[in-house]
């Protein structure tokens, strides 16, 4: 996988899977194609389980507000998953970098050390608070507990969907109705 100078591909695949979870790890694998990994991963029994514990430890960075904590969590993963940076060349794929030693190939691991080193590239280069949670689901009693990854131009990105910005603004208007008699 190419990790762009923003990490966009790896910071939205974490968040694919968060608001989407993969009933089986056939369906982990399928998403990180679908985002542009091509590496073969040696199958284990406990990937699935595993690759849930990288998303859940992930979590943990997504719902840490303040920045300099943020970036102690980030600091912690990327310590525990990445290796110094290899130049590769594997499937074609033109020359890159991966963020992990060659043996180091199992599906939890990979993910861990991409999404780690991707989460940190994007929060660095477009900004520490554009990765939170639907503001749509600060309201209390409202479902939405998805993940946003704002790559925007402007960088205030608040809702995971457009439904959701809808809701928001609805009761937006009727608590200033209510307010005004
Ligand atoms: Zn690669
Ligand atoms: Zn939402």
């Amino acid at each position: 996988m190419h990790l762009n100078p923003y990490g966009e591909y790896a910071v939205l695949l974490a968040a694919s899977l968060a608001n989407d979870w993969p009933a089986d790890r056939a369906g982990i694998v399928a998403r990180t194609r679908d985002f542009g990994m091509t590496v073969d991963f040696p199958a284990a029994s406990e990937d699935h389980l595993r690759v849930r514990g990288v998303i859940d430890d992930w979590l943990t960075v997504v719902d840490e507000p303040d920045p300099h904590r943020r970036a102690g969590i980030l600091n912690d993963h990327m310590a525990t998953a990445s290796a110094y940076p290899r130049l590769t060349d594997h499937h074609d794929e033109g020359w890159h970098l991966h963020y992990r030693s060659d043996d180091a190939r199992s599906l939890p691991h990979v993910l861990f050390a991409v999404i780690s080193v991707g989460t940190a590239l994007h929060v660095s280069t477009r900004g520490m608070h554009r990765l939170r949670r639907c503001a749509a689901g600060e309201t209390p009693g409202d479902p939405c507990g998805a993940v946003v990854v704002d790559i925007t131009r402007n960088g205030r990105q608040r809702y995971c969907s457009v439904r959701c910005a809808n809701r928001a603004a609805v009761r937006r208007h009727r608590a200033r109705g209510t307010a005004d008699g």
